[in-house]
């Protein structure tokens, strides 16, 4: 199984906990502490992320990129953008 890793805009996050109930993992949770905009914050709780993206594709605020390590390092895989116009999935195979 992969080695995966995510990193979150935190002052974007909302704590919907979309990403949470989608981790198959279970390596995420809601961080005790708020943002600038009162939310309590997603975060990697456990070290056990296989990289497999689906945090990233719920997130409805595009705050998740997915990291997974390659022969190259550590590669983002996958990143959502443009979440209020046309929504932009970036997915990288990781085997080229
Ligand atoms: S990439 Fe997959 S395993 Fe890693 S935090 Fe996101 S949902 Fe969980
Ligand atoms: S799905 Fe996005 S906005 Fe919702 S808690 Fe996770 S990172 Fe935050």
């Amino acid at each position: 199984m992969a080695k995966g890793a995510v990193t979150f805009d935190i002052e974007t996050c909302k704590g919907c906990e979309l990403c949470i109930d989608a981790c198959p993992q279970d390596s995420l949770q809601l961080s005790p502490n708020i943002n600038a905009q009162g939310y309590h914050y997603a975060v990697l709780v456990k070290d056990n992320c296989t990289g497999c993206t689906n945090c990233a594709l719920v997130c409805p605020d595009a705050v998740i990129t997915v990291y997974r390590e390659t022969k190259k390092g550590k590669v983002p895989v996958a990143r959502v953008t443009n979440v209020t116009e046309n929504i932009t999935v970036t997915l990288t195979d990781e085997r080229k």
